[in-house]
């Protein structure tokens, strides 16, 4: 179902790691066709696109999607392949760089770090602004310091054991980090944590911010629930809007993105509206439209209320973040175990 690709950089023996890159598609693979139309590029061409492969004296095998897709196509079906290709690869690999479209990529690589516990090598996940094909693209740069920090090992371990985002000489924390550049190189940040390392001349790793493996060893957590909604709320926002969205039918969980550190409109008919959506046995979940800083119920007038009729606060969680941790444990728990569990840290996504 995937095509699978074998390319040894390395002398016969001499190979100084095993990474597996598994292709999703997305801008950084495309080529442009006969009639100048933008199509996916033949993954086993790499080296002739990026001879500097053969430097880095991997043994890489490529996995691709037998279509790859613009990421905006992303589905939990294809979080559960990639987490299956992970899963059944893991003992013979070193580390895997995961090629993804730029404009989902935070959603997924948040997902695969809470479906695989126990991760304990690297998942680097990468694309480009500009096609591989084109003279100023930035794949060849993304791809190769991925490959390095993927492979990057000190005594014998893995430096970097968790879901990562390699773009544009920087590396975050996958579940940190947010899309916020469609047409300049630094398409990502990280507003809440720090880089966990920066490319220049050498590659400058924090490791006081490289997250530790969880202990045990890896399991794979597919089972995710689409019903889960999100709400902006925006000033002027009519009852109507509020209301038919948490009538949905079989909505099991609101994200409400709020103003500043968690605040909402105090007006009764919204307060109202939410605690009946909460007696119906919805989780509401508080996640604000801040990119930096976090949620704290209680610190204005215009939050508290939120804590008192049982909205779960989600802290300094990304949007990407919430939306696949709420589904994940909505697939895989009980409702009580869910509201439990979300503002609990599992994989460095939390404060
Ligand atoms: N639309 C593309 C995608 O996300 C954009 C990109 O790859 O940067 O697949």
């Amino acid at each position: 179902m995937h095509k699978r690709i074998s390319i040894n950089t390395a002398l016969p023996g001499k190979a100084k790691s095993r990474v597996m890159i598994i292709y999703t598609g997305g801008t950084f693979g495309m080529t442009y066709d006969a009639t100048g139309v933008l199509i996916p590029f033949d993954f086993s061409l790499i080296l002739q696109q990026l001879p500097a492969l053969r430097n880095l004296f991997l043994d890489i095998t490529v996995i691709s999607f037998d279509q790859p897709i613009d990421s905006s196509n992303i589905q939990p079906a294809h979080w559960k392949m990639i987490g299956e290709i992970i899963f059944e690869n893991y003992q013979e690999q070193d580390g895997f760089v995961v090629l993804h479209g730029t404009d989902t990529m935070s959603f997924t690589a948040s997902a695969l770090s809470f479906m695989l516990p126990g991760l304990a090598k690297p998942v680097i996940f990468t694309g480009a602004q500009l096609p591989i094909s084109e003279p100023r693209s930035d794949a060849r740069e993304n791809l190769i310091t991925s490959l390095e920090i993927a492979s990057a090992r000190e005594n014998g371990q893995p430096l970097v054991p968790e879901v990562c985002i390699y773009f544009d000489y920087e590396l975050l924390r996958g579940n940190r980090s947010k899309k916020v550049e469609s047409m300049h190189f630094d398409a990502f940040r990280s507003e809440n944590f720090p880089s966990l390392a920066k490319a220049g001349v050498k590659i400058d790793y924090n490791l006081s911010a490289i997250r530790k493996p969880d202990k045990g060893s890896l399991r794979l957590l597919t089972t995710f629930c689409s019903d889960v909604s999100v709400l902006k709320l925006f000033p002027g926002i009519e009852s109507r809007t509020v209301e038919a969205i948490l009538q949905t039918v079989g909505l099991k969980a609101l994200i409400l993105e709020t103003y500043g550190s968690g605040n909402a409109p105090s007006a009764p008919w919204f307060i109202d509206t939410l605690t009946k959506a909460i007696k119906k046995g919805i989780l509401i979940l508080n996640i604000s439209q801040c990119p930096g800083g976090m949620v704290v119920q209680g610190k204005y007038e215009t939050s508290k209320f939120l804590a008192e009729i049982g909205v779960i606060s989600g802290g300094d969680m990304t949007l990407e973040a919430a939306v696949t941790k709420l589904m994940l444990l909505l697939g895989e728990f009980e409702m009580d175990q869910v509201k439990r569990k979300i503002n609990l840290p599992v994989a460095g996504e939390l404060s």
